[in-house]
């Protein structure tokens, strides 16, 4: 009711929105976000003033979606379009190029230092090209696209999500500027709180198995070594010979726990388990927040369960 009010005395919006009634709101921008984690981004920058529609939900995993015809709408109405970048969204060119999207497509990620895709090493040893393609038109696995799992990664993708809000709403630029402040200095306060709790685990028991490897970020900046039995991409399975070599490195490195992942299923990692004699200890959130009464709905919690659910896992000595 009080929505249908708002609109009424704006016909421009009115008519600018005719179709899309549902989602017509009093927000100054549209925003479409690729995926969860960018979409709890928007929301600490954004606020009130900002409309988003996630295209990948709670639990969704982005390297192989299908994009719905309602996401094709989203981006067609979209102010701003917020794409990880790196890879990561196989499906958000030629989605955006089909649904006739106006808005720039920003890559949250710029600006990080990217690590190459471990799978993906041995064959670009030569070229080592750095450039920035567009419209998600990077080589598959060159770059491991899980940046957010640093969460000093993670101010950098708020910067660069502010300066998109202020390019497209120049009322609004110090409401989404001091939005990203307050936030950042969250995610300050979150990064120190990761060192302390990582920084705590014994050296010996530093090694984790995981699905896939959503974790390089997390490896290089807070000391705790991944392997998984899937690359960079969830796009193409396990092969048996894969899952034999991992079992053999697990004898070898003596891991000390292994997790599941929220977006994956979870029959490979309880096999491993099975065979090599270690406990599942619990679910990592890599990908996806969960949904809204799960454990990590934002980002933050996302983090600080994980490092519970790690630090439950790990032996203290
Ligand atoms: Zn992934």
């Amino acid at each position: 009711m009080f929505r249908m009010l708002r609109v009424a005395t704006c016909a421009g919006l009115l008519t600018f929105s005719a179709g899309f009634s549902t989602t017509v709101s009093a927000a100054e921008l549209d925003i479409v976000a690729s995926f969860s984690i960018i979409g709890d981004f928007a929301r600490n920058v954004g606020g009130d003033r900002v409309a988003i529609t996630t295209l990948v939900g709670p639990d969704g995993d982005a390297h192989v979606y299908e994009p719905r015809p309602a996401d094709a709408a989203a981006l067609q109405r979209a102010d701003v379009i917020l794409v990880n970048g790196l890879g990561f969204e196989g499906f958000i060119g030629r989605l955006v190029e089909a649904s006739g999207a106006k808005a720039s497509v920003v890559e949250v990620s710029q600006g990080i230092t990217p690590l190459k895709a471990s799978e993906d090493e041995h064959h670009h040893e030569a070229g080592g090209h750095e450039g920035h393609d567009h419209a998600g038109h990077h080589h598959h696995g060159e770059f491991d696209p899980h940046a957010w799992q640093s969460v000093r990664n993670a101010e950098i993708y708020v910067k660069n999500i502010a300066d998109a809000f202020c390019k497209a709403d120049k009322a609004g630029c110090p409401i989404y500027t001091a939005n990203a402040a307050a936030y950042t200095a969250r995610l300050a306060d979150l990064d120190k709180e990761v060192r302390d709790a990582i920084g705590a685990i014994p050296a010996g028991r530093r090694t984790i198995i995981t699905s896939h490897d959503a974790f390089g970020y997390f490896e290089r900046d807070y000391g705790l070594r991944f392997i998984a039995p899937e690359g960079v991409s969830t796009e193409s399975e396990a092969s048996a010979s894969d899952v034999a070599k991992l079992i053999e490195q697990v004898k070898e490195d003596k891991a000390s726990a292994i997790f599941l992942e929220n977006i994956t299923n979870p029959r490979l990692i309880e096999q491993i388990a099975t065979e090599t004699g270690l406990k599942v200890g619990g679910t990592l959130y890599s990908d996806a927040l969960s949904g809204k009464d799960g454990p990590a709905s934002t980002y933050v919690d996302l983090f600080r369960y994980n490092i519970r659910t790690l630090k439950a896992a790990i032996p203290a000595s």
